[in-house]
């Protein structure tokens, strides 16, 4: 595939942002990265981002760290715009919610509004494996709503299933710590706090909750473990090697 829409310029500005700041895009083959980058720039033009005044001054990155969250949690599906959810609302700080009741750090709203705390998105990418994240907290409830809650589909169900073994045992054994206590919350928080666990501590994920991890992966359409089975690819070129011997 080619990614011709994106000018070598554009690419080269995004690329050395990206690398410099954010973990996962880091972490992609460099085809992968080229993919990333397209999207990114896709996102960026469809979302409708509005931004409290004390933060104007650094609406660029604003726009360039939310359009990766987007496109990170998205990158496994073709379709890759959560457009329904292009309505994100920008705080400094925490803000009070009259919907929540509460001050919060974030909330997504079923209308397709997104509302964030700056200084706790920032917060999220700051450490990549402390297992939270706010925004890939607050798009996992997007995504949820987007793709899986009206048409139930079969790969829901699946981790659905999964899910409920795991989210019983934790709610009922206190010694189990993987996941957050928030995660005990409901089912949709336990869902929100599996992929920020998925995207921020993958190897540790599957080690102690394999059946819970592959179903996620299915559901998300990536796997951010698969690239590093280096010796997978080679079992394919072992055999063309040997060939030609
Ligand atoms: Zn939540």
């Amino acid at each position: 595939m080619v990614y011709i829409l994106l000018a070598k310029e554009q690419r080269n500005y995004l690329h050395k942002y990206y690398a410099s700041k954010f973990n996962f895009y880091t972490q992609l083959s460099a085809k992968k990265k080229l993919k990333f980058l397209y999207r990114v720039s896709v996102i960026k033009k469809t979302n409708r981002i509005k931004v409290a005044d004390q933060i104007k001054h650094v609406i660029e990155d604003i726009e360039l760290m939310i359009s990766a969250a987007f496109a990170q949690i998205t990158f496994g599906f073709t379709n890759y715009e959560l457009r329904r959810f292009s309505k994100i609302i920008l705080y400094p700080d925490s803000f009070y919610s009259k919907l929540a009741g509460e001050h919060v750090n974030g909330l997504t709203v079923g209308n397709g509004y997104i509302y964030l705390s700056w200084n706790h998105f920032l917060r999220g990418y700051r450490d990549s494996s402390d297992k939270v994240n706010l925004a890939l907290h607050e798009l996992a409830h997007a995504l949820y709503i987007d793709k899986f809650h009206k048409e139930g589909s079969m790969v829901w169900y699946a981790w659905e299933e999964e899910a409920l073994l795991v989210f019983n045992q934790i709610s009922t054994r206190n010694e189990i710590d993987f996941f957050r206590p928030y995660a005990k919350t409901n089912m949709a928080e336990f869902w929100a706090v599996t992929v920020e666990c998925f995207f921020e501590d993958p190897a540790n994920f599957k080690s102690q909750f394999p059946a819970l991890y592959q179903a996620t992966a299915k559901l998300l359409k990536q796997d951010l473990l698969e690239k590093k089975c280096f010796f997978k690819r080679l079992s394919f070129i072992i055999p063309v090697i040997i060939l030609f011997l």
